[in-house]
């Protein structure tokens, strides 16, 4: 497995080499995962985590983009950046095999990669960051969605900074927004497929903005937002055979294109999915891996149908990550009006 040594740097800019790289290049640059101090502006720092998921690169071009814009602009308050897998990246995989995922080592833990991200979140906690961006891509066709630990003001005005589309979670607790959301207001995106145009002006639109803000609001909130929260994942069992084109010939297919019903409302009585032959195999379960499937779907002759209305999310029609992770998720939306009733939805 790759050597774990943290490097930690401080810079006034980026490297210019790093300008002309291509993802898979990163190691010239960055030869481990590093944590880089950038002390320029005023205030406390804004924390990014880049590149947590090998080859999921939009993070890597957000920091190109960052490089350029700040040989022209002045640096608005502190960086500290954490450049995560470098190893991976250079592989072009989310981790190396044998390598624990680095969004699921930051609440302890006993391999190199856990002691690794002890260090930075040690680091990170005596910077006392203003903000913290953690920045990702998924594999589905899913709207730009931030995911936020906590429903305060603070959160939820930095979420609207990404988008309407935010996502309210508290497990997996191993991600390391979860181990920072005590400290200052966090959050992961999903800036849509890896590499995309619209994805990396986003996330990077999301960088300046925070690099610019004064202070979060601690009230209310100026912009519109649609919270949802998981309310179970699901998953197809491992023997399973199934499909997604009407050509076919699998026994449980679904709809063509049907990581397009991402983040859309569906209705009870609506067909997920055709089945051929006896069973349930597509199963769903909470956060404590009950199996929760008879909340959401019936099996009736011809498919698997839904019984409530629900938002399906992160659904993906790539059956590597479908067997090795999930098929997607089933979500609520969130109701904020205030405070109270947002606790108690949840
Ligand atoms: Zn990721």
């Amino acid at each position: 497995m790759a050597d774990l040594t943290l490097a930690e740097i401080t810079l006034d800019q980026l490297p210019d080499r790093l300008l002309t790289l291509a993802p898979t290049e990163i190691r010239r640059v960055f030869p481990d995962p590093t944590l880089i101090h950038m002390p320029g502006g005023k205030g406390q720092p804004v924390f990014l985590s880049l590149l947590l998921h090998g080859n999921e690169t939009t993070s890597f071009f957000v920091l190109q983009r960052l490089a350029r814009w700040l040989r022209s602009h002045a640096q608005p308050r502190p960086l500290l950046i954490f450049v995560g897998n470098v190893h991976a990246t250079e592989a072009g995989k989310r981790h190396l095999d044998g390598q624990p995922d680095f969004n699921r080592v930051w609440n302890g833990g006993n391999t190199p990669t856990h002691h690794l991200a002890q260090r930075v979140l040690d680091r990170i906690k005596a910077a006392r960051p203003f903000a913290a961006i953690d920045i990702h891509n998924n594999t589905g066709t899913n709207p730009f969605y931030g995911c936020i630990n906590a429903l305060s003001p603070d959160f939820l005005h930095l979420g609207a900074l990404f988008g309407p589309t935010l996502v309210y979670f508290r497990n997996p607790p191993s991600v390391i927004t979860m181990a920072l959301c005590d400290l200052c207001p966090a959050i992961t995106v999903e800036a849509g497929k890896p590499g995309e145009a619209a994805g990396i002006e986003r996330a990077f639109d999301l960088v300046l903005d925070t690099l610019h803000l004064q202070a979060f609001r601690t009230k209310g909130l100026e912009r519109d937002v649609k919270v949802f929260h998981t309310v179970g994942r699901m998953e197809i069992e491992d023997s399973q055979r199934f499909g997604f084109s009407p050509s076919s010939d699998a026994p449980l297919l679904f709809p063509e294109a049907m990581d397009h019903w991402n983040f859309c409302p569906k209705q009870a009585g609506e067909r997920f999915a055709q089945l051929s032959e006896a069973g349930q195999p597509l199963r769903v379960f909470n956060a404590a891996r009950e199996d929760i499937t008879a909340r959401f779907f019936e099996r009736r002759p011809d498919g698997i149908y839904l019984t409530r209305d629900i938002t399906p999310s992160m659904i993906t029609l790539d059956s590597t990550i479908i067997r090795d992770d999930c098929f997607g998720y089933l979500m609520e939306e969130v109701e904020i009006r205030d405070q109270h009733e947002i606790r108690a939805a949840i």
